[in-house]
């Protein structure tokens, strides 16, 4: 079926995202129900979302109604939290589609994206899909990111350089001092911020300062609202007037805007569990460190990268998996023979602990 003369040329042998399944599809895989299944994988909030959020969606009966292409109700409730106004905010169905809308309008073909590996995979996926040219700087060896080398390798066709903080999968930081020295150089430097609330730092309050600043987050990971799909920008309004002339008009559902409004009117709830994962971040890392199968890395974020000691990546996953617990894995030459481990509740660090004294 595949015309080639009328498929784009840059979309020629791009790999798809490698998305993680849901739990059905990982449960049936090995026998396991979908209710027992441990899903590490994901960096998802084992705790869901907020009671209100299921309670609301239930007794909404506006579905029949196209939501709001504006976003306004969404915007002027991250107004409160995050001291931002409206125009300065960009709403978005999940954060990756505002990395999608930003590379779109920025990119003429060929045009050129930073991004510093080992880190998310979306970048540059988005980035081919657009018809850009991905251009790799590694991380040092600590993983933090090398800013001379950054700025060494842009040129004339360098449009966007990206940085996730707390980078996923190594979960540190970025410093404000190097972002600083990036905006200097006047592209588009982007920050992800996924997880910042598991963090506590953000560099947001530079896009006062800086109008090449982007700033992005999501309620997919403290707010537990990643099968709902809504992030958020905060960007200048200079670009976010673009963002709201380009995107799609009803990118976020009736649904999302409900779940965000009622994750407002329960913070205490979604903080405490917020603390939990904390907490638990710090138990499963001891763990690991004593049990002596993975070494952990100091982590800001809701997951722990490992690199594996004993055994290799390949097998501790497949050991795991087994038992009904699923994680990431990873064997490539920036992260060789590693393990990412999401933090989830009590019973699941015991759970990977006495599974992982079992391995082969
Ligand atoms: C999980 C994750 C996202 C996902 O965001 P969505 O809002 O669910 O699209 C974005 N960036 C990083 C670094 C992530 O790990």
């Amino acid at each position: 079926m595949e015309n080639p003369n009328i498929i784009r040329f840059h979309l020629d042998g791009l790999k798809p995202y490698e998305p993680i399944d849901p739990p059905e599809v990982l449960g049936a895989r090995v026998g396991v129900p979908p209710e027992k299944v441990i899903k590490l994988d994901g960096n998802e909030n084992p705790y869901g979302c907020s009671p209100r959020v299921q309670r609301a969606l239930g007794e909404a009966i506006s579905y029949n109604i196209y939501p709001d292409p504006l976003n306004r109700e969404v915007r002027q409730l991250l107004e409160g939290y995050t001291g931002f106004g409206s125009e300065y905010i960009a709403v978005g169905s999940g954060s990756d589609e505002l990395i999608d809308n930003i590379l779109r309008i920025s990119l003429e073909p060929g045009d050129k994206v930073i991004n510093c590996p080992p880190t998310f995979g979306m970048y540059p996926f988005s980035t081919q899909v657009n018809g850009g040219e991905i251009v790799n700087i590694e991380r040092k060896p600590d993983y933090s990111i090398d800013v001379d080398a950054i700025e060494s390798a842009i040129d004339s066709r360098t449009k966007v350089v990206f940085i996730t903080s707390p980078n996923n999968p190594t979960g540190n930081l970025a410093s404000e001092g190097e972002i600083i020295q990036l905006l200097k150089t006047n592209i588009w430097i982007v920050v992800d911020e996924a997880y910042y609330e598991f963090a506590k730092e953000s560099v947001a309050q530079l896009v006062r300062s800086y109008s090449n600043l982007i700033v992005l987050r999501t309620f997919s990971k403290w707010a537990g609202l990643a099968g709902l799909r809504v992030g958020y920008g905060i960007l200048s309004p200079e670009i976010n007037e673009i963002i709201y002339r380009m995107k799609m008009p009803y990118n976020v559902t009736i649904a999302a805007q409900i779940a965000v409004r009622e994750t407002f009117t329960d913070m205490e709830y979604i903080q405490s569990t917020i603390e939990a994962i904390i907490t638990e971040r710090q138990r499963l890392f001891d763990k690991l460190k004593e049990q002596g199968i993975l070494d952990p890395i100091p982590s800001r974020s809701n997951f722990i990268l490992c690199r594996v000691l004993k055994s290799n990546a390949r097998q501790i996953k497949q050991d795991l998996e087994n038992k009904g617990i699923f994680i990431r894995y990873f064997d490539n030459p920036l992260l060789d023979n590693m393990i990412r481990i999401s933090v989830g509740k009590p019973e699941h660090t015991d759970a990977i602990i006495e599974a992982l004294a079992e391995v082969r």
